[in-house]
């Protein structure tokens, strides 16, 4: 385990609980999990199961599978008759691994989102153990979120104010701060795409929560390391430069050269100009913190006393402005060389990127 994350401590066995979802008469091995708790007396869960079952689901030999479970000194005790393993992780993570093995993809309720702490335990016991399909089933639950066009998409469809907004799709729940799980988790399993999308979420934490971190549902205590957190901060100060210049440079735009109003936009744009500093982003952050991606005017295209070309074309730049943001955050978040480019294929020509900065040049030329 990386440096983020503090050393779970190795199971005392003198106490064992009886898992009660995965304890069957006929299993032939049990596996001791880890209380990864600091602070409390619970004992370590054991779970009985079936060797041909887990061995099924595991790219890993059997025995070598076993022999990976197995840490410290052998455990030369039986439960049951049956042979003991110790297990590093917790009983969290493998019961979630056990769900996904015994039940099925269709373990969780059907119609409601799987908890992220399911998904990431998923992955990362499934990434460690080579247990393709609970990684599978896993991070195709994260990938509704942490796919780099998902993850576009949450940013700049979001309507309610960065403060109470979630990440959660339809299918994942998140809370707040389970940005931070994800890096670390993303790191392990190395996905670099996936880690640039939880980077870039994290960006939007406050300071405080980015420095004390969050607790995992098993317990563990979680922290960006140094170098991430350094990368968050430095991010949000160069996207929050890049905003102001976009902000300044809206406040200071004439109307279109080809509006046929020209007087009422050009009365309406200086209405609008002190909205820009008093939307929702800046209240919720502080005027000095608006280093995110998402609408910073999202009334653009509704805003009637506009009139339609200018209204068109402002709301048009400021969709070009965030995906310019989008598109640059390997080189924001100071990780270039993670594949990035292609993100708007197929929507976001080039083409359509001259076009609208020629709009933008007839703008200035006025
Ligand atoms: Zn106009």
């Amino acid at each position: 385990m990386s440096t983020t994350s503090s050393t779970p401590p190795i199971p005392n066995l003198t106490n064992v609980t009886r898992d009660n979802d995965f304890w069957f008469d006929d299993g032939n091995v049990v596996i001791i999990t880890t209380n990864l708790r600091t602070y409390s007396n619970l004992c370590p869960t054991a779970f009985r199961i079936h060797r041909s079952v887990l061995a099924r689901h595991v790219r890993a030999p059997e025995d070598l599978l076993l022999a990976d479970l197995h840490i410290g000194d052998p455990l030369t005790d039986t439960m049951d008759g049956c042979p003991m393993f110790r297990l590093p992780d917790s009983s969290h993570d493998f019961r979630c691994v056990l769900h996904a093995i015994y039940d099925g993809p269709n373990y969780s309720e059907a119609g409601k989102p799987l908890p992220f702490s399911t998904a990431a335990a998923l992955v990362r016991l499934g990434h460690k153990y080579d247990i393709d399909s609970a990684r599978d089933l896993g991070m195709k639950r994260l990938d509704s979120v942490f796919g780099k066009c998902s993850t576009w998409n949450l940013a700049i469809n979001r309507s309610a104010p960065v403060s109470e907004r979630s990440w959660s799709t339809e299918v994942l729940s998140l809370r707040r701060k389970d940005p931070i799980i994800a890096v670390n988790l993303f790191r392990t399993i190395n996905a670099q795409d996936k880690l640039l999308a939880a980077l870039y979420m994290c960006t939007e934490l406050d300071n405080d929560d980015l420095l004390t971190g969050t607790t995992r549902v098993d317990g563990l205590a979680e922290k960006l390391s140094a170098n991430d957190l350094a990368r968050c901060l430095d991010a949000r100060d160069r996207l929050a430069a890049r905003c102001t210049t976009y902000i300044v440079d809206t406040l200071t735009l004439p109307s279109r050269t080809d509006c046929r109003k020209k007087k009422t936009c050009d009365q309406r744009l200086k209405e609008i100009k002190p909205l820009m500093l008093t939307q929702e982003r800046h209240q919720s952050f502080g005027a000095t913190r608006c280093g995110i991606v998402g609408p910073i005017y999202p009334q653009w295209s509704q805003d009637t006393k506009l009139c339609e070309t200018c209204r068109v074309f402002l709301s048009d730049r400021e969709l070009d402005f965030q995906k310019t943001l989008w598109r640059a955050l390997p080189s924001i978040m100071d990780m270039t060389g993670v594949e990035w480019d292609n993100l708007f294929s197929g929507t976001y020509t080039s083409k359509m990127w001259k076009a609208s900065h020629m709009l933008f040049y007839n703008f200035y030329v006025s």
